[in-house]
C-alpha cells in the first residue's frame, strides 16, 4: 500500500503544495513567479516573527543554510562558541572550521540539554563573534531553550545562529523578541515543502557585521553580495538574476507559507505540542523509553525512542516497513543501533499517529516483546480525548 512517511524530514506533503510543485515552470523572471518570491519573504517574516530580519531563500538543503550563516559571518581566526547537542552541533563545528574559525564546542550526554550556566560561563571566558546552537537536535529528540541562550549572547555581544532546520514551523520561535541573530531552516521539516530549499533569516545587527568584513567570503555561491540584491530585488517586484531559483520550489513554498499562517503560527505549534504529548504518553505506555532525559525537553516535533532490551532494531523497521510506517533509525553513530526515531510534523494528525502506534504495537509483538497489546492506542485515544 500507499507508504506514510514518519521520519523527521522529508515528511508528508499537502496534496495542494505537491500539485503546485508538478505545474509547468516558469520564468525565473516572470511577473508572477516574481511576486510569488516576495509573498514568501513576506511570509518568512511574519513565521519566524521578525519584522527586520532579512530572509535568504537559496537553492539547497539545510546544511547550505548553515554554511551560508558561517562563511558570510566568520573570518579567519574568529572565535566561535558550538553548543551541541548531537549530531549537527558538531556538524556545525565542522562548518565553522573550514572557514578559519577557532571553535570551542560545549558537548552533553545524548538526551540532555545544555545546562545555561556552562554557556555563560563560556561566554564569560572567551571573546566570541557568535555562538551556534540546535532548536531541536534531530538525532536525540531533544529541545533546547533558545531564549536564554539568546539573551545570554545578547549581554555578551555575541551572534547568536539558532539552527532551527527540525524546529521551524513547528515549535515557537520569536526571533526578534529573543534577539536571534540568525534562524536558519530547510524545506523538508515543519515548512512543508519536499527538500531542495534553505531558508534563512538574518537580523540587521548580522547583516550590519556581515557589512564590516575585511575579508572576501570564501565561498563564491553562498556570498550574500550575490543574494542579498536578488532578495531586494523580489520583495520589491523587480526582476533579477544571480543564479537560477528553483522556481517549481518556490511557488510550492508559497503555498505552504499560506497554509502555516492561515492556520495560524501559535495554533500550529499547540497542535505539535498535543500531538507529541500525546505520542510520548501511549510510547511510554507500551514500556519504551524516550532519549531525552525528562518529558520537558522533549522536542514537539520527532521523537527518538530506545528499542526495548533484545529488540532487533533492522527488524523492527522492516516489519514497520511492511506496514506502510516509514520510521528512522538512530542517527548518533555510537547509538545508532538502540533507538530509532518518528517525526510528527507539519501536517502531521492524529490519524498519522494512531496508525504509526498501531504499527508499531504489531511489530514489537513480532519481535516478541512482551506488553498489554492495545495499550498504546487506548492511551492515545485517552489524551486526544481530553484536548479536543
Ligand atoms: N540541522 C538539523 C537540526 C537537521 O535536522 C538537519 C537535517 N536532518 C540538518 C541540520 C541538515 O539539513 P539537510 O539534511 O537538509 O542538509
Amino acid at each position: 500500500g500507499r507508504k506514510l512517511l514518519m521520519i523527521p524530514g522529508p515528511i508528508e506533503f499537502e496534496p495542494e503544495v505537491l500539485r503546485v510543485l508538478g505545474a509547468q515552470t516558469a520564468s525565473h523572471v516572470a511577473p508572477n513567479f516574481i511576486a510569488t518570491f516576495g509573498n514568501c519573504i513576506r511570509s518568512m517574516r511574519k513565521i519566524w516573527q521578525t519584522k527586520n530580519g532579512q530572509p535568504f531563500i537559496i537553492s539547497g538543503s539545510g546544511t547550505l543554510a548553515m554554511d551560508m550563516a558561517a562563511s558570510n559571518l566568520i573570518e579567519q581566526g574568529d572565535n566561535a562558541l558550538v553548543i551541541s547537542t548531537g549530531y549537527f552541533g558538531d556538524r556545525y563545528k565542522d562548518i565553522l572550521e573550514r572557514y578559519g574559525a577557532n571553535v570551542t564546542i560545549l558537548n552533553v550526554v545524548p538526551g540532555k540539554t545544555i545546562e545555561i550556566d556552562r554557556v555563560n560561563d563560556a561566554l564569560k571566558k572567551k571573546k566570541y563573534k557568535l555562538l551556534t546552537f540546535t532548536h531541536v537536535d534531530t538525532s536525540t529528540g531533544v529541545l533546547v531553550n533558545p531564549k536564554p541562550i539568546a539573551e545570554l549572547a545578547k549581554k555578551y555581544n555575541v551572534l547568536s545562529i539558532l539552527d532551527g532546520v527540525c524546529s521551524v514551523a513547528g515549535e515557537e520561535i520569536k526571533q526578534e523578541e529573543w534577539g536571534l541573530d540568525i534562524v536558519l531552516t530547510a524545506s523538508q521539516k515543519a515548512i512543508g515543502v519536499p527538500p531542495g530549499l534553505a531558508l534563512l533569516v538574518v537580523s540587521k545587527k548580522a547583516m550590519s557585521v556581515w557589512e564590516q568584513r575585511k575579508t572576501l567570503v570564501s565561498n563564491y555561491y553562498c556570498d550574500w553580495q550575490n543574494w542579498l540584491p536578488i532578495m531586494k530585488a523580489y520583495e520589491e517586484g523587480k526582476p533579477s538574476y544571480f543564479g537560477t531559483p528553483p522556481v517549481n520550489l518556490i511557488f510550492a513554498l508559497e503555498k505552504s507559507l499560506e497554509i502555516i499562517v492561515t492556520e495560524g503560527i501559535q495554533k500550529r505549534v499547540k497542535r505539535h505540542q498535543t500531538i507529541a504529548a500525546a505520542f510520548r504518553r501511549s510510547i511510554q505506555s507500551i514500556g519504551l523509553k524516550l532519549m531525552p532525559i525528562s518529558n520537558n525537553i522533549c522536542a514537539n516535533t520527532l521523537s527518538a525512542i530506545y528499542y526495548p532490551e533484545d529488540v532487533n532494531g533492522g527488524e523492527f523497521c522492516a516489519k514497520m516497513a511492511a506496514n506502510d510506517i516509514i520510521v528512522a533509525g538512530g542517527l548518533l553513530p555510537e547509538l545508532k543501533t538502540i533507538y530509532f526515531r518518528v517525526g510528527h510534523m507539519g501536517s502531521v494528525s492524529t490519524k498519522d499517529i494512531v496508525a504509526t502506534l498501531s504499527a508499531i504495537e504489531n511489530a514489537l509483538k513480532f519481535v516478541n516483546y512482551k506488553f498489554e497489546f492495545g495499550i498504546s492506542l487506548k492511551t492515545f485515544q485517552e489524551e486526544i480525548y481530553k484536548t479536543t
